[in-house]
């Protein structure tokens, strides 16, 4: 088979994916290993036998609705590419605005930051990735995610992050300047868990009881406990949460309560200061 002939089977991704072409192109690169730009320039190259067989295990995987990101096993997020795997929510671009508010509420001299719930280690090495003073811890429930954090970690050098295995904060020791959490925030009769990628991932990193709220509540509280004073705490959360959330800040006594939105405009990522005076 020639590469053309094999884009053309993008056509049957298209009850699945709302983007059958680029999906098919992600798997035929990871199988040739080769970027994209080679499919274009050598439409006319045949495919070993051994190729496309590998390339059609990719795509019936995606046809029973299974992630990209886990067929591939690897996802870009900010300017990393990072491993993936089932025992973790797969990074979004979405999360990218929590990275990004971050790291322009202190600058780069030697600070404790911890990511809670850190999973692939996406914001921990983000985070790290543009602070080279920052000393990053990421703690994580699941060890498979500790594990994959550091695996994540190691290829791509990045020495100062810290990846530790505990319920969110119980892991940590002494105060941080600042904490970060894309903790589990749907609720658990949300229909949206029945449709689509997220159906294969990990309800664990997505569901937090009835309200959704129930582990965003926990970490307000029991921060107050690891911030240094004037310490930020940041979360991202679902779009029709943000007041929720601005009221939990409010009500344990946090201060400078502001929520940001997503690249789409949606309420995402709200955060306050923990002042002890
Ligand atoms: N934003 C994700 C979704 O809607 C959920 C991420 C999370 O729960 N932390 O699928």
């Amino acid at each position: 088979m020639r590469i053309a002939e094999v884009l053309k089977l993008a056509q049957r991704l298209e009850d699945v994916s709302d983007s059958p072409r680029l999906d098919t192109e992600l798997f035929l690169c990871h199988v040739l290993e080769k970027p994209s730009s080679y499919l274009m320039t050598w439409p006319e190259k045949e495919l070993t036998e051994a190729k496309v067989q590998r390339f059609y295990q990719c795509l019936e995987r995606r046809q029973r609705g299974e992630p990209v990101a886990y067929i591939l096993g690897m996802q870009a997020f900010w300017t990393l590419d990072l491993e993936v795997s089932a025992d973790t929510l797969i990074p979004r671009a979405d999360t990218e605005v929590l990275v990004e508010t971050a790291l322009n509420l202190l600058p780069n001299i030697p600070l404790r930051v911890a990511d809670l719930g850190t999973g692939t280690g996406a914001i921990a090495l983000a985070l790290a990735s543009e602070r080279s003073a920052w000393d990053v811890w990421g703690c994580d429930r699941i060890i498979g995610a500790v594990e994959l954090a550091k695996r994540n970690q190691t290829r791509l050098g990045l020495a100062h992050v810290t990846f530790v295995q505990g319920s969110w904060l119980e892991p940590l020791e002494g105060r941080f300047d600042m904490i970060v959490s894309n903790p589990p925030y749907i609720d658990q009769a949300d229909e949206h868990l029945q449709q689509g990628d997220v159906r294969f991932e990990p309800l664990s990193a997505l569901v937090a009881g009835e309200d959704g709220l129930s582990d965003i509540r926990h970490i307000i509280t029991a921060s107050c406990q690891y911030l240094a004073e004037g310490g930020w705490l940041l979360f991202e959360h679902g779009y029709q949460q943000a007041t929720a959330v601005r009221s939990l800040f409010s009500e344990e006594g946090y201060s400078d309560v502001v929520t940001y939105q997503d690249y789409a405009g949606n309420d995402r990522v709200t955060l306050g200061c923990w002042r002890n005076s």
